[in-house]
């Protein structure tokens, strides 16, 4: 037999089996059975047992519920979904058992609590819809890279939804480029492979497309879908149908926050990889992934959420569209000319708080009044912010100020509702402002009035029995009461009726009191009653002008990028970039935006950049280790990307021939949780990039090949290069960083090769890296000077440099071949030791014990000197 809670607890699981069950009882989220066990393990909280009926007893954990959020952080983050059973309605009206319901599963694309939230990025839930297979229906969808996926997003804290189609080879960088929290896939479907974030399967009926266009319809009230300029992409109306039933069976609060639709770019974005936003550190820099150091923490110099989500946004996903890259350039250089201009308006952004996220939770009702003044306070700032740009009187910053709006109804309505610094919960009272309710302003003088009709009621009664020490008190039980100690109690009027004995005391009630109770209580509940209702229609009349709200929240994150991107435009150097559709790439004195930050100012040495698909299509840079060959090829992707996102870019002056994606191949990192080594992973990546650049494309290599053995990796190397010019459909613009210095050979035989090199000077026997990249081929590597600064063992760095005059001698021999097997070498190259020749001279059996052990102690020293 089970009780009739386990029962209800079992009805509810039963419904979520896919989440965990937090039960509302009383003061507590329980968890029970092995939801219970997932959390006393995961959140590190104790696991007990319950009785639940007769010779039943289950596993049980449990949270305060005031502590939910910090619980539900960490679960959300390890992927778990939490289903939320609340009670309804008032436990303490309820006959039997209370109701309970669920009012919502958080999962980590459906997220809402502002304290789970970064603020300064969105929080996407991803839908995707894998290519309908060709031929027969069994196939597997994802090995066909080419046939067309359906992907859409949206952000319920926020209301952006978007829906597109893509190459189906390209969905994973796509969710990689808009950081997605979680992307939901049909179930029974594989995910695509290599995909980064959450995923989580959803019935399959939501992507058919019929039902989808349904949904969608249904929900924004329209004929057809026409309008959101998704005709003839069936994948991407799947796609938002489903997630828009995803958000509706889990997040249903924030349905109606879902305002629009719009289709994605068809152009498309910049494609830029997981691997190649890692190793451009565009989000996150070093090896422990942090924000600092990054592309995004160097130039976000925004003051608003909206800005630094808009921010980073941009930074993902790089346009295609030079005439759009223009328009946000003039913008940017509109704040660069005007010094003033952009103080100013920075000066304002600076007070404007996330409007965007506060409409969207004071629509789904998870609110307080201060989230109200919050929002008050941004938008009265909105014509200030309009004042100040109307007289830049500018053509560049004018489409922008359309979009502002002062949204003054919702702006009337907070301020006469709802008192200037309210209480953070509205159960606390006070909220709404005196003088805009008669009716609440008249039940607040009732219950105000409690202290001084009670201090005088108290005094009359001590007059009236005569007792000096008779008090009247109130607790949650018995109410008000009046209280005489028990030596007195003998002395209480006829009309006093006991209510509570206590030890050394009685307490009674009168019927005058009784009265005044309920006249409080029922002042207080009505009080209540009315400031909620009032709460509710002002929040009612807030996002009745939503859609201007987050227009206008839209405009101020723009602005507030143009004048960030221009702040450290002005802060660090950076000229405005030209972008357009030639196959160029032309930098002038470019530096790298991270690197030259972490140098002293004017030491690092800018470089030039020459590419071109037609010209010099493959540069191949030789050079000594350390020298600043990464740093170069970094540099030259990171300005391309800056300029295709609408960013002042580190050099002097920059040409860029739109680049439709960067692929990169840098360093080694082993991929241990897959199981493949490093080398299999550096050929993946290049595999990839042989079968995806396009004559748009930007290829950055950095020695690959260096994974194995010396023959095959130069072997491999000289391959690629030679595939990477003799593409037949395209031409990819490539940086070819290399230790084979056999490799700038190329250059005489294929006619777009280039070779660089990064030049060295001696000084004194000593050698210094100049960072400058001049033509031509390195004919060293300086590796083993590398190694000494880096501080190897003397002994170490002696024997390398013998081993390494060898190598150049018999090198000098198989001219015209390869370098010459290392067993060829001898054993103890040109000088040998002196210790070695004094102990070849000894003859020992002609020294006596005491000779032999101190030619021995001489010799040890000897070696000692000479030896690391
Ligand atoms: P390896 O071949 O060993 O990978 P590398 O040639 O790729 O080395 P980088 O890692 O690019 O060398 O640069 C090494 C260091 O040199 C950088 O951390 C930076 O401090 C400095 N450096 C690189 N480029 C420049 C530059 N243009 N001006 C000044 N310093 C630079």
């Amino acid at each position: 037999m089970t009780t009739p809670i386990r029962r209800q607890y079992l009805e509810i699981k039963r419904r979520y089996p896919h989440a965990i069950v937090f039960f509302r009882l009383g003061d507590f989220y329980e968890t029970f059975d092995e939801d219970a066990n997932v959390c006393a393990r995961e959140l590190d909280i104790t696991l007990t047992s319950n009785p639940m009926g007769k010779n039943l007893r289950v596993p049980l954990a449990g949270i305060p519920y005031h502590a939910l959020e910090g619980y539900l952080a960490k679960l959300v983050a390890k992927g778990y979904k939490v289903a939320i059973a609340e009670q309804i309605g008032d436990p303490a009206k309820a006959k039997g058992l209370v109701e309970r319901e669920v009012v919502r599963v958080v999962t980590p694309g459906t997220v809402l609590e502002s304290g789970l939230l970064d603020e300064q990025a969105n929080n996407y839930l991803a839908a995707v819809v894998p290519p309908v297979p060709r031929g027969r229906q069994t196939a597997a969808p994802w090995p066909d890279p080419e046939a067309s996926a359906g992907l859409a997003y949206v952000d319920v804290s926020t209301g952006e939804f978007v829906a597109l189609e893509v190459p189906a080879g390209r969905v994973v960088s796509e969710l990689d480029q808009l950081r997605a929290a979680e992307a939901v896939l049909p179930e029974g479907m594989e995910p695509p492979p290599g995909i980064g974030c959450h995923v989580s399967a959803f019935d399959p009926y939501w992507f058919n497309q019929q039902v989808a266009d349904e949904e969608l319809r249904r929900h924004f009230g329209v004929a057809s879908l026409e309008a959101f300029g998704l005709r003839g992409w069936p994948l991407a109306v799947a796609a938002a149908g489903a997630a828009l039933a995803y958000v509706r069976e889990h997040q249903q609060s924030c349905l109606s926050y879902l305002r629009g639709l719009t289709a994605g770019r068809p152009e498309g974005v910049m494609g830029l990889d997981a691997s190649t936003l890692r190793h451009l550190e565009v989000f996150e820099a070093g090896r422990d992934r942090k924000r600092e150091g990054s592309l995004l923490a160097t130039l976000d110099f925004t003051q608003t959420a909206m800005g630094a989500r808009l921010l980073l946004r941009r930074l993902g996903q790089p346009l295609l569209d030079p005439g759009e890259i223009d328009r946000r350039l003039d913008q940017v250089e509109r704040f660069v000319q005007s010094g003033l201009l952009r103080a100013q308006t920075q000066g304002l952004l600076k007070q404007v708080p996330d409007v965007e996220r506060l409409v969207g939770r004071i629509g789904s009702g998870m609110t307080g009044p201060r989230d109200l003044v919050s929002l008050r306070r941004g938008l009265e700032t909105i014509p200030q912010l309009r004042r100040a740009l109307e007289g830049a009187g500018d053509a560049a910053l004018a489409a922008v100020l359309e979009r502002l709006h002062p949204c003054e109804d919702a702006v009337a309505a907070i301020a006469q509702a709802i008192a200037d610094d309210p209480p953070a919960t509205l159960d606390a009272g006070g909220a709404i402002r005196a003088g805009f309710s008669e009716e609440l302003d008249a039940l607040r003088l009732i219950t105000r009035d409690v202290r001084r009709f009670l201090a005088e009621l108290e005094t009359g009664e001590r007059e009236r029995t005569g007792i000096k020490s008779l008090k009247i008190g109130y607790n949650r039980v018995f109410g008000y009461y009046i209280e005489l100690s028990k030596a007195n109690a003998a002395l209480a009027p006829e009309h006093y009726e006991r209510r509570q004995t206590l030890v050394n005391a009685e307490r009674y009630v009168t019927p005058q009191l009784r009265d005044y109770e309920s006249q409080i209580l029922n002042a207080r509940e009505r009080a209540e009653e009315l400031e909620s209702d009032i709460f509710r229609q002002v929040c009612a009349q807030a996002t009745g002008q939503a859609q201007a709200i987050l227009e206008t929240a839209g405009a101020v994150a723009e602005l507030d990028v143009a004048a960030a991107l221009a702040e450290a435009a002005s802060h660090y150097g950076y000229c405005r970039p030209f972008v357009d559709e030639s196959d160029a790439i032309i930098i002038s004195d470019g530096r790298h935006p991270m690197v030259e930050r972490a140098l002293d100012d004017g030491v690092f040495v800018p470089n030039d950049a020459e590419l071109s698909a037609s010209g010099a299509q493959i540069v191949v840079l030789t050079g000594p280790n350390m020298a600043g060959k990464s740093t170069y090829l970094r540099q030259v992707a990171v300005i391309a990307l800056m300029a295709q996102c609408g960013c002042f870019v580190p050099a002097r002056e920059a040409r860029i021939g739109l680049v439709d994606r960067i692929f990169t191949r840098i360093g080694a990192h082993d991929d241990l949780s897959s199981g493949q080594s490093t080398f299999m992973v550096e050929m993946l990546e290049t595999a990839n990039i042989l079968h995806n650049a396009t004559e748009r494309s930007l290829v950055i290599l950095d020695e690959i090949g260096r994974g194995t053995s010396t023959y095959d990796g130069m072997a491999i190397a000289r391959a690629v290069v030679e595939h990477l010019h003799n593409m037949p459909a395209a031409q990819p613009r490539t940086l070819f960083a290399t230790h084979y210095h056999e490799l700038t050979s190329l250059a005489e035989s294929l006619p777009r090769v280039r070779n660089a090199t990064v030049a060295v000077a001696e000084e004194g026997g000593k050698i210094v890296f100049l960072h400058r990249i001049v033509p031509g081929g390195a004919d060293r590597s300086y590796g083993v000077h590398v190694a000494e600064l880096a501080g190897l063992p003397k002994g170490v760095v002696r024997r390398a440099r013998e081993v390494l005059a060898a190598l150049e001698r018999n090198g000098a021999r198989h001219r015209g071949g390869e370098p010459p097997p290392l067993d060829e070498l001898p054993l103890f190259a040109a000088a040998p030791s002196p210790v070695i020749e004094e102990l070849a001279s000894i003859d020992p059996n002609a020294m006596t014990p005491l000779e032999a052990l101190t030619k021995l102690y001489e010799l040890h020293r000897k070696a000692r000197e000479a030896g690391p």
